[in-house]
């Protein structure tokens, strides 16, 4: 997240010299989570609640929810063509408002929309290790060699990378359960690429210990509980 001074943030949001700053502080028109604040050097980030002659200037707090992504629906804040995630959330600030790990745009299920780029960045990392749950439909038949090929990981000459290991489960002749602990482009359909075999449903289950929560119908949101936002 964005930690800044006080006299920064002020100096930018009116356009005032930082001079300028310590007078409107001096002169008690500034008020920090509540309090009237005379201190220059505060830190402050972008949920910190701040007025100015009673006005707010910065009143957003951190919010977390999960989407249950429709087939058809965009990983984006904009698009000139298909509806987006975003747009599902009715009724809520979308200021700062993210995505942390998109879905293909006929991909479905667990989709995480947050305003905390702290809490996003540390669950997307590239270091984490957070399980990725997907459930798969495919268009031939499947057999044990995946298991193996899945594992083992995969070149992708592109981006000139190898795939981490990844689990495969087979749930019967056309499904399976996918867990990756990364999310390169299009990675789920690319690996069963390999094996010449199309992809034709792909559902996200779960986010580490986020599971999408089955009473949410395709399209309905709900905010994360206390025990989700802390991954526990
Ligand atoms: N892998 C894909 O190919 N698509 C997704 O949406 C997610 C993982």
């Amino acid at each position: 997240s964005k930690r800044s001074r006080l006299d920064q943030f002020f100096a930018q949001k009116l356009q005032i010299s930082k001079k300028a700053v310590r007078q409107l502080l001096l002169d008690n028109r500034i008020e920090v989570d509540g309090e009237i604040c005379k201190s220059v050097d505060l830190q402050i980030d972008e949920f910190t609640h701040i007025r100015f002659d009673g006005e707010w200037l910065q009143h957003h707090t951190r919010q977390y929810y999960m989407l249950n992504k429709p087939d058809g629906v965009v990983s984006a804040t904009k698009d000139r063509i298909h509806p987006t995630a975003l747009s599902l959330l009715d009724n809520i600030d979308l200021d700062l408002m993210h995505i942390a790990g998109r879905l293909d745009l006929h991909s479905t299920g667990l989709l995480l929309i947050t305003n905390d780029s702290r809490w996003s960045e540390m669950l997307m990392a590239p270091d984490t290790k957070v399980n990725k749950q997907y459930l798969v439909t495919l268009a031939n038949p499947l057999d044990e060699s995946y298991i193996a090929g899945f594992l083992q990981g995969m070149h992708f000459g592109y981006e000139d990378i190898v795939t981490k290991p990844a689990k495969l489960e087979i749930l019967s002749t056309f499904q399976a359960r996918v867990i990756l602990q990364e999310g390169k482009y299009h990675q789920i359909k690319r690996m069963f690429g390999r094996f010449r075999n199309p992809v034709l449903a792909l559902h996200r289950e779960s986010i580490g210990s986020i599971k999408l929560d089955t009473q949410l119908e395709c399209g309905k949101f709900r905010h994360l509980t206390e025990e989700e936002i802390l991954m526990k």
